[in-house]
């Protein structure tokens, strides 16, 4: 056989298959992880096919594979297919799309192993003991000898010839094993009772039908013992793959709920269905997706299959994952980033092997191993979380469909506020549109009051809280319940600048100007971490009148306990939540009501059921309205209707107070009613008009580099070829640029933009896919791109 190999490496520039012959002894199948000879040096491959041939047809020498990394495959054949399409759709390598799938990214290992050289030490010396300890076990592994007899000895040895180093490969990915007794039958009476030992060992084991061996060994059962019972025939030990045990709650069985009709009928619609087709569900806020979500998966499980459940950010959504647990127990696995790679690996090996039936996760578990199927929940599918911001730049729901249409299972896309090219696609019969237009126990939706902050200027009101809001968080403290207060910039002040010259601070690595943190005192670059101390006289004029403008987070915390001092404050931002679990500590000390107000960035607006929440107020609605993008008022309609969407969840009506410069913006105006379809009816319009998806797609090309001007020199012509395969072609696609992108360098990189317009991109797509002037370093592809 013949087996094509992808080489599994960051370099761009081997983006093609090589070709090995598998020999007779290597059991090779396509996915499999092997060790291949390529140059001077052994490299991991990945067997995406596999044909038959023993290589003269080839014209060439062909090399064998040398090993196999896994003997099950890494990867199964529909794995393989997502990934060719990943990157012929999104421009990138097949190793790296590939890599997408893998926990263990590396599968061979670089090793260094010392071995006893010619020169012998000094007898009696230090060198010589160390030296003895290697011979006497034939070779040492590096670290372990640094490990015990230190650094510079260590490389004494080698400097002065005891020792030499061998260069080794060490699988990364070998399946760890466990040897497994599995009970028989009891049927020999008369052994049995002859032989008392055994018959106790087989009692234990018949409750069992099978453990590891290991369990037994705790018991106190010799393996002796195992291996004589095994000879009888009543008992038989078999290597089954390792498993961690999971730390998850057992099943518990939660009261029945009764469905509402709603979400009923949404069940009904996506059970029936036999095409594997996407669904939007629009349900508003409070509607009880999660129920419906709930109710479908353990549908399938009945059938035998698999789920994949998306979700935004893991430590923000803690709730659904939760509740999934409590309903399913042992049976989901949740990958996050917390966990170590053998666990993740291991929770992919169960759901891989049916083990596990449920897999919950943010973006990347899209990619995990299933056995077979049954359906994909994307909850919140519209947040921008789904799409990957580096190399390959995928967006989940699209990889989701990808996987779903090979299994023919329906994937859903959840959320109060669909992305507008999703709901297009609802209502023009691409997907399938259903909906939840009312909440659990027909709650309310929140009544929301815009409040028109240049009015309150006018008043002389220069704090961050309008009267209103004031008024409306006051009330909520007074009847005992909880308020959330959204505001999306973080740090202090949002930028410093000179009163007398108008300079404002920049980071010196990017194209932004620094925030003031006033928690750790300094100035802080948002983009790449840099910090600065706060300058007391201009750094351009001299002049003392150096001041801090606009408002984040930390400041708005500041004037809220000066507003409510008597109220338990707690802020959610980026800034508190960097340590392990922090983001799901906070919410969920709100939730057990240890704080009354929660104050954040857009993490407070995730999906959270806060019942006790009455009162949410919006500081700023328009910080997203202005940036120059054409998702600009997508994101703020829902930004504002996902936070509003918070309030009211209990039995208290909700309220919320919106500030706005822009009150009679259509965002801010159908926000104010919650009203998605009004909504959409006019952005739908708005990017008809200006070709904006969906009915244009786009590729945005990004090229980073330090020298400025070889950089437009670069991106000049990168659009230039692109232009003559235009005109050649009589493509229909449009070239923009190159343009300075929104910010214009980021870590000392300067980044230009060629944007891609059309109705289709395949064949553009195509061209650059087979030019090598685009697999350059510092040219990077953004299909679909967020921005
Ligand atoms: P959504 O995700 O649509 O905003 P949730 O799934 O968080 O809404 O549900 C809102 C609340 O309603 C939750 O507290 C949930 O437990 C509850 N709920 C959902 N379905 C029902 C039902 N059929 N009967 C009673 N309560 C329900
Ligand atoms: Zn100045
Ligand atoms: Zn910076």
């Amino acid at each position: 056989m013949i087996a094509d190999v992808i080489i599994n490496t960051t370099a761009k520039s081997l983006h093609q298959c090589f070709s090995y012959i598998v020999p007779d002894h290597l059991d090779v199948r396509i996915g499999s992880r092997v060790a291949v000879p390529f140059g001077p040096r052994t490299a991991e491959g990945i067997v995406v096919a596999l044909s038959p041939g023993d290589g003269s047809q080839l014209g060439f020498d062909v090399r064998p594979v040398s090993a196999v990394l896994t003997c099950h495959a890494g990867f199964q054949e529909e794995m393989i297919e997502t990934a060719r399409w990943i990157s012929e759709y999104y421009l990138c390598t097949m190793a790296d799309a590939l890599r997408l799938f893998m926990v263990e990214k590396q599968g061979l290992k670089r090793q260094y192993w010392a071995v006893p050289g010619e020169q012998a030490a000094p007898a009696g010396s230090e060198e010589a003991a160390a030296v003895d300890c290697v011979r006497r076990l034939g070779s040492m592994e590096r670290s372990r000898l640094v490990q015990k007899f230190g650094q510079s000895l260590v490389e004494q040895l080698a400097a002065h010839g005891y020792i030499h180093w061998e260069q080794r490969m060490k699988n990364a990915v070998a399946d760890k094993r466990e040897r497994w007794l599995v009970f028989r039958h009891d049927d020999d009476a008369k052994l049995l009772a002859r032989r008392p030992r055994q018959a106790a060992l087989l009692q234990a084991l018949k409750e069992k039908g099978s453990a590891p061996e290991a369990a037994f060994v705790a018991q106190g059962f010799s393996r002796d013992l195992m291996s004589r019972l095994c000879a009888t025939g009543l008992a038989a030990m078999e290597e089954r793959l390792a498993r961690t045990s999971q730390l998850l709650p057992s099943l518990e069985s939660g009261q029945a709920v009764t469905l509402t009709e709603e979400q009923e009928h949404v069940i009904q619609q996506i059970q029936a269905d036999t095409k594997g087709r996407t669904y939007v569900l629009h349900g508003i806020t409070g509607s009880g997706k999660t129920e419906v979500y709930m109710q479908l998966t353990a549908q399938v499980l009945a059938q035998g299959k698999q789920v994949i459940v998306l979700v935004p950010e893991i430590a923000l959504t803690g709730q659904i994952v939760r509740q999934f647990i409590r309903r399913f127990g042992d049976q989901v696995v949740v990958m996050h980033s917390q966990l170590s790679k053998g666990e993740r690996r291991n929770n992919g090996l169960r759901m891989l092997y049916g083990e596990s039936s449920i897999c919950i996760g943010a973006r990347s578990a899209v990619f995990t191993a299933a056995q077979s199927l049954g359906l994909i929940i994307v909850d919140e599918a519209h947040d921008s979380s789904y799409k990957q911001d580096e190399a390959p730049r995928y967006r989940a729901v699209d990889v989701a469909r990808r996987r779903a249409a090979y299994y023919g299972c329906p994937v859903i896309l959840g959320s109060a506020t669909p992305s507008v090219s999703d709901y297009y696609r609802a209502i023009h019969g691409e997907y399938v549109l259903l909906e939840m237009t009312r909440r659990v126990g027909n709650r309310p939706l929140p009544d929301v009051q815009v409040v028109d902050m240049r009015e309150e200027l006018a008043r002389g009101n220069y704090r961050v809280a309008s009267d209103a809001m004031v008024a409306l968080i006051s009330q909520a403290m007074q009847e005992g319940n909880q308020a959330i207060v959204l505001l999306n910039r973080r740090g202090f002040s949002t930028f410093v600048m000179c009163r007398k010259c108008g300079y404002v601070v920049k980071c010196h690595k990017c194209d932004v100007p620094m925030v003031y943190h006033k928690q750790g005192s300094c100035l802080r670059c948002h983009y790449c971490g840099a910090e600065e101390e706060i300058p007391t006289v201009c750094p351009s004029c001299g002049s003392k009148y150096i001041k801090f403008f606009g408002t984040g987070t930390e400041k708005a915390e500041e004037q809220l306990r000066e507003l409510f001092p008597n109220s338990r404050i707690i802020r959610l931002d980026q800034d508190t939540t960097s340590r392990k679990n922090s983001g799901d500590r906070i919410i969920e000390s709100f939730r057990r009501h240890d704080y009354d107000i929660l104050l954040g960035t857009q993490m407070v607006a995730k999906g959270h059921d806060f019942p006790a929440v009455s009162a949410v107020a919006i500081l700023s609605a328009d910080s997203l309205l202005n940036l120059p993008a054409y998702w600009a008022g997508e994101r703020t309609f829902q930004l504002l209707t996902q936070a509003a969407g918070r309030a009211g969840r209990g039995d208290t009506p909700g309220q919320v107070v919106m500030q706005t410069y822009a009150p009679d913006h259509y965002v801010i105006q159908c926000a104010q009613r919650q009203d998605y379809r009004a909504f959409y009816d006019q952005e739908i319009q708005f990017r008809q008009a200006f070709l904006y998806p969906p009915f244009h797609y786009l590729l945005k090309i990004l090229v980073t580099g330090e020298d400025e001007q070889a950089l437009w020199q670069k991106g000049n012509d990168l659009a230039q070829r692109l232009r003559q395969w235009v005109q050649q072609t009589g493509s229909a696609v449009e070239i923009v640029g190159p343009y300075a992108d929104i910010i214009a360098r980021i870590r000392g990189k300067y980044r230009l933009v060629i944007l891609l317009k059309g109705c289709s991109l395949e064949e553009v797509k195509q061209y650059i896919f087979h030019d090598s002037l685009f697999w350059e370093r510092g040219v990077i592809m953004d299909v679909d791109p967020a921005f």
